[in-house]
């Protein structure tokens, strides 16, 4: 299987190369094949991204914005009719099945596209009336030059989270998508130009680490959207603020899920298969703790055992497997280190957690019982299919071990109790909660975190407050007096 990009990198409106940069192969994460080498930018190829970038912004900021929403829209249109081979390339990039792909991954970046293409033409300052027939308005302008750096889990829907606001408010954008997933952006990119896009306004460079951090020092660049890990985040952060840069970071969790003893049973398993299963467990947002309460435990153990039996892992591009491969041999070796942390220090391994004898990263999901707060499981973030459930007795002692940790991306909780379903999300140290459901993130509903998960929304209105600042311009109707 071959899904070689026509070149590396997308610069200025069209597909350029430099050979000079270091290799980075493209894996097949079912099969561990290569599919692609891609080359990563040169310290010329930054420097092209970003005055390409830098020179197209001020012009598009001049558009009317209906005219700036339109070019998305019709992007959206593009990728929405390019569902199918999108959604292979998410497949082939990620690994995740195509069950999932085919539904989330370009469909969503479509959505975002929509949304804030529709937005784009709304985007107004305000009108304020002062004393004496003075008055001041606001404009509402674009920052200027965005850096997107995202994680490998969404490549598509990172490069549109991001690209989308950005571009509705007047921006221009270099994007770094994660080393490990670099096909999926490039996509993006190329239909965004074929929608009307002008050459610059979204460029894709690739690269490690080593790519991001002088993207992100940059004087040209103006503001920073990462989508990656905690430590990451805190050097993103910490070199953006060195240049008092704008930040939105979306980074990792250790989410609980609340699970009360009168909770609806089968929507609490579905919740907690949603929230650990789900892309192979790779999802920022999910409910890895599961704190169920002790009078359904056993149920909930027995039921959750019976319904993994469905996993169907197997080709991710059979339209019927619904539980792929991890993203690359790193992460699986992560995830395996992790289940005989959890085992060492005493959890119980009720199922899954075993190394498939075959070709790429394939691992069964494994659940945890047993599992106490201070162990490694329950306090670290694994990034793979691994659910540790905590016993709990009351709904205080429930909320607190929930709030015990330094992420706050998200939490969830399941009950028929309405007050308590309130009380409890009113109670969540964290950014998106979800009441008797996990993981939904439609482009309406701001999505981000709290404490060390991140800084800023991403989707939704609130996002435009992120891609764009306020300048305040005062009149005066009458003469101007001073004190001499
Ligand atoms: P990493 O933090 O390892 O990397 C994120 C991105 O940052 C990659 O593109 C990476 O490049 C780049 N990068 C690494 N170091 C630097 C640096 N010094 N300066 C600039 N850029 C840098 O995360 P992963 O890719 O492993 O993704 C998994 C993490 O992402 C998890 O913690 C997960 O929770 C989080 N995540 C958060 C989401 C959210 O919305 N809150 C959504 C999805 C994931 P390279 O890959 O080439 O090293």
């Amino acid at each position: 299987m071959k899904a070689q990009p026509t070149a590396s990198h997308f610069i200025n409106g069209r597909y350029v190369e430099d050979k000079a940069g270091a290799e980075m192969p493209v894996y097949y994460p079912a099969t561990g094949e290569v599919i692609a080498v891609v080359h990563e930018a040169t310290p010329a190829i930054i420097d092209q991204a970003l005055s390409s970038a830098k020179a197209a912004q001020a012009q598009w900021a001049a558009m009317s914005g209906t005219e700036r929403g339109r070019i998305l829209r019709r992007a959206a249109d593009i990728m929405r009719a390019r569902n199918h081979d999108l959604s292979v390339l998410e497949t082939l990039d990620t690994g995740k099945p195509y069950q999932e792909t085919s539904v989330v991954d370009a469909t969503s970046g479509a959505d975002a596209l929509e949304y804030f293409g529709g937005l784009a033409g709304s985007l107004t300052g305000q009108h304020i009336r002062l004393p004496d027939g003075n008055w001041a308005y606001t404009i509402r302008e674009a920052l200027g030059v965005c850096v997107g750096i995202g994680a490998w889990n969404y490549p598509t829907q990172i490069a549109c989270w991001k690209g989308a606001p950005a571009l509705a408010c007047g921006n221009a954008m270099v994007f770094k998508p994660s080393e490990t997933t670099p096909l999926c952006a490039l996509k993006v990119a190329e239909i965004l130009h074929e929608a009307g896009l002008p050459a610059g306004l979204y460029n894709v460079i690739q690269g490690r680490g080593g790519v991001g951090a002088p993207l992100v020092a940059d004087a040209r660049v103006n503001k920073v959207s990462l989508t990656g890990s905690v430590p990451t985040g805190r050097k993103v952060y910490a070199a953006a603020a060195d240049g008092m840069k704008h930040v939105t970071m979306e980074l990792g969790g250790k989410s609980p899920l609340i699970i009360f003893d009168d909770a609806d049973l089968e929507s609490a398993v579905s919740g907690a298969i949603l929230g650990n299963f789900y892309s192979s467990g790779q999802v920022c947002s999910n409910g890895t703790r599961v704190f169920v309460q002790k009078g359904i435990k056993q149920a909930f153990l027995a039921r959750l055992s019976e319904r993994l039996q469905n996993a169907l892992i197997g080709d991710p591009m059979d339209p019927a497997t619904n539980f792929g491969p991890m993203v690359s041999e790193g992460q699986l070796q992560i995830v395996l280190n992790y289940i005989a942390k959890g085992q060492d220090e005493g959890a119980r391994l009720v199922c899954g957690g075993q190394r498939l004898d075959k070709p790429g990263y394939w691992i069964t999901p494994a659940v945890f019982a047993d599992v106490t707060d201070s162990m490694a499981i329950a306090r670290e973030e694994i990034f793979g299919p691994v659910m540790s459930v905590l016993d709990f007795d009351t709904e205080a002692e429930a909320l607190a071990r929930a709030n015990d940790t330094e992420f706050g991306l998200a939490a969830g909780v399941f009950t028929n109790d309405l007050q308590r379903a309130h009380r409890v999300a009113e109670g969540f140290e964290a950014g998106t909660c979800y009441i008797n459901t996990y993981n939904d993130a439609p482009v309406e509903v701001p999505f981000g975190g709290s404490k060390m998960s991140g800084v800023g929304r991403e989707n939704s209105a609130a996002a435009i407050e992120h891609y764009s600042q306020l300048k305040s311009v005062f009149v005066r109707m009458g003469a101007l007096e001073a004190p001499f």
